[in-house]
C-alpha cells in the first residue's frame, strides 16, 4: 500500500537544490485567473515553449478575452496552431470563455478569490477539458488556495517515491498528496517537484547516483542496490 513516507525530508531536500518555496507568490500569480486558465488549456500535451508561443499568438492577435470568444474558428486555430491539438484546443478555449461570461457577466475570474475552495474546484472541473490538475494550477497560482497540481512529472516521482501504486491514476495521487503533504509549502513544493523531473529524475534518464533523495526514494534503494544508477 503506497504511503507518503519522508516527506518532510524529500520536501526539504528539493528546497535545498530548487529553492521554489523561498519565492514569492508573487512570482507566479497572474492578476486575471483566466488568463492562466486560458494558459494551462493550451498547455495540454505540448512543452512550455510551444504554449508560451502560442499564448503569445492569441494575446497579440485578440486585444481582449470577448475578442477571442467571439475569433472565426479557424482564424483561431491558426493563430494557436503551434501548440497542437488544433482539433480541441480552439473550440475548448471559446467554450470556457463562453461559459465564464455566462456565470459572471464579464470574462474574468477574480469573483472566484471569494469562493470556498471546494466551491472554486467543483466550477472550474465543471467547465469543458478541466481536471482536477488544471484547477489546481488556478488555485494554488492565482487563486491562493491550498492545492497540488499532480502532472505527469509528480505523477513519475510519486511513484518512485513509492508514494502511488503503478497503476493508480493522477488524479487519485493528487488526493492523497493534498491530503498528507503540508498545505503551506505547495506551491513551492510543486515547482520544485517538476525542477527535479524536469532535470535529476526524468522519464528515461535518471541520476540516482548523485540524487540528494536516494535515501528515501524506493526507486533509488533499489537502483543503488541493483549498481544500475
Ligand atoms: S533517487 Fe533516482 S529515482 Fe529517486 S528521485 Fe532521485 S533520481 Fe529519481
Amino acid at each position: 500500500m503506497a504511503s507518503v513516507h519522508h516527506a518532510k525530508e524529500i520536501l526539504d531536500a528539493l528546497e535545498a537544490l530548487y529553492g521554489y518555496e523561498a519565492r514569492p507568490a508573487s512570482d507566479f500569480r497572474y492578476e486575471e485567473p483566466l488568463d492562466d486558465l486560458v494558459l494551462t488549456i493550451l498547455s495540454q500535451n505540448t512543452n512550455d515553449r510551444l504554449r508560451d508561443i502560442a499564448y503569445k499568438n492569441l494575446r497579440e492577435r485578440y486585444k481582449s478575452w470577448e475578442e477571442a470568444a467571439d475569433a472565426d474558428p479557424e482564424e483561431l486555430k491558426e493563430v494557436i496552431r503551434i501548440a497542437g491539438m488544433s482539433n480541441t484546443k480552439p473550440a475548448r478555449i471559446q467554450q470556457v470563455l463562453s461559459d465564464v461570461r455566462a456565470r459572471f457577466g464579464r470574462y474574468s475570474l477574480k469573483s472566484l478569490r471569494e469562493w470556498k475552495q471546494p466551491e472554486v474546484r467543483g466550477y472550474l472541473t465543471s467547465l469543458p477539458g478541466i481536471g482536477s490538475k488544471t484547477s489546481a494550477i488556478v488555485e494554488v497560482f492565482d487563486l491562493d488556495m491550498p492545492a497540488f497540481p499532480v502532472d505527469t512529472h509528480i505523477t513519475r516521482l510519486s511513484k518512485r517515491f513509492g508514494w502511488a501504486g503503478e497503476k493508480e491514476p493522477p488524479d487519485k495521487i493528487q488526493c492523497r498528496l493534498e491530503a498528507e503533504l503540508p498545505k503551506e509549502r505547495f506551491r513551492g513544493a510543486h515547482l520544485n517537484f517538476l525542477a527535479h523531473g524536469r532535470g535529476i529524475c526524468g522519464a528515461r534518464t535518471f541520476k540516482c547516483a548523485v540524487c540528494p533523495l536516494a535515501s528515501w526514494c524506493e526507486f533509488g534503494i533499489k537502483a543503488s542496490a541493483d549498481g544500475a544508477a
